[in-house]
């Protein structure tokens, strides 16, 4: 039974508050998705259907209509002030724009998948807040089962004495990150023969994005889902070669924090990892379209790259995942000698990528550049990051939905990893 274990969940509370909540959302954006509607009957997932805001910048209310009561986890973070609500996962047949209806303490939210089997909405805060009451009704008087939280503004002291108390759950999802069993240990062909370990090489492809994090959107498009439609193309074609294994850092709209990307690469001793990534330029920033290659450095090239990684490096904050940096278990000097070869590879796999790529996709006047991508971090595995386009960019978004683009575009990064690939074998094989 829901509220069992959680002694935040308060079933059949009969507080009327239904009365002092104003609606935000014009009625005709409240219509539900009906297709989506009969796929999540399907799965049975329960059903978020409708948002409101209440209240003024001390106290704000938050109420999300529900089709069946569920359990949840609210905490807050700072730094940016944050709200996170951890539930079950959940259909969201949300109004386009429900979350940046501005009200109160919360600036704005978002929510998705932040891993299969579990949903979030992140709530950014105007300021310090705390989360007064949080609970879930169950359907009564005509009003469906809801979600309610209820925040309080209090100054920055106490907010930060009540993270301290507050018993913190586990912020990180990793341990569901898959950890594919193609590592390179031998295995049972079709046939039941034992075959030996695979001792091809391991390419990582890493869609960027994904669940609570849609990336940049443009024209009605997620980058979430262009890079993922783009990375499972381009895993088919390497795969077809026959000549590496693949792993992706997530398959379907789930949400992946940038550190979980850097571990699957870091614990299956991937040979190179490659991050599938568009771009946008701000609304009233110029235009700028084209494909370009991102490799590490602690200096960014110019400040276009210095602002695209910094935007990047953001997935973490949006997923709501803790910011805190992780300690390394090798010491500071090894890692700087690793990077130092590691990065002569991730720049020479970036130039391949630069040759090939231009025979089929329109490249960005600078197409190299480098900056300090957290996702391209692992000291031991060379690593690039590619902009496909720019979704601000008309044609360039034109060629980012197009399948044929598409299908050329993955053949030429898919030709530019053979190339990489077959001169590291050249070069392992030479005395030098
Ligand atoms: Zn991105």
């Amino acid at each position: 039974m829901a509220g069992r274990a959680n002694h935040r969940v308060l079933l059949g509370c009969a507080i009327a508050c239904a009365a002092a909540i104003c609606c935000l959302l014009p009625a005709a954006a409240r219509a539900a998705d009906s297709e989506t509607a009969s796929s999540a009957v399907a799965a049975n997932f329960p059903v978020a259907s409708d948002v409101r805001l209440a209240g003024d910048d001390k106290q704000t209310r938050f109420i999300l209509d529900l089709d069946k009561t569920v359990q949840f986890r609210a905490f807050a973070l700072a730094d940016p002030y944050r709200v996170i609500v951890d539930l079950p996962q959940l259909t969201f047949q949300l109004a386009a724009g429900a979350g940046t209806a501005r009200r109160g303490l919360i600036k704005a939210f978002r929510y998705g998948l932040v891993m299969p089997g579990g949903s979030r909405i992140v709530f950014d805060l105007a300021g310090p807040a705390k989360i007064e009451k949080s609970y879930v009704l169950a359907a009564a008087n005509g009003q469906p089962p809801r979600l309610i939280l209820e925040l309080e503004a209090v100054d920055r002291t106490t907010f930060v004495q009540s993270l301290a108390s507050e018993s913190r759950p586990d912020l990180r999802p990793a341990d569901t990150v898959a950890t594919p069993a193609a590592a390179a240990t031998s295995f049972v062909d079709a046939t039941g023969t034992v075959q030996p370990a695979d001792k091809r090489p391991l390419v990582v492809i890493d869609p960027g994005h994904g669940g609570i994090d849609n990336g940049t959107q443009a024209g009605g498009e997620s980058e979430k889902n262009l890079v993922l439609g783009f990375a499972l193309a381009l895993r088919d074609r390497v795969e077809k070669t026959g000549k590496y294994r693949v792993i992706m850092t997530r398959t379907d709209d789930t949400f992946v924090p940038l550190g979980d990307r850097v571990r699957v690469a870091r614990n299956q001793s991937a040979a190179l990892f490659v991050s599938i990534h568009a771009d946008a330029l701000p609304r009233g920033e110029g235009d700028a379209q084209g494909a370009t290659i991102y490799t590490l450095s602690d200096k960014a090239s110019d400040a276009e790259a210095e602002r695209l990684a910094e935007l990047e490096n953001k997935a973490d904050a949006i997923g709501g995942v803790n910011l805190t940096e992780e300690p390394t278990d090798v010491a500071d000097i090894l890692i700087d000698l690793a990077q130092r070869e590691t990065r002569t590879f991730s720049n020479r796999f970036a130039r391949m990528l630069k040759s090939e790529m231009k025979t089929t996709a329109r490249m960005h006047k600078h197409p190299l550049k480098s900056a300090g991508f957290k996702v391209l971090k692992a000291p031991d595995v060379p690593s690039v990051l590619i902009e496909l386009g720019y979704v601000s960019n008309k044609s360039d978004l034109e060629h980012l939905v197009s399948d044929n683009w598409r299908s050329k575009t993955v053949g030429s990064v898919a030709q530019a990893i053979d190339a990489f690939f077959a001169r590291k074998m050249v070069s392992a094989g030479s005395t030098n």
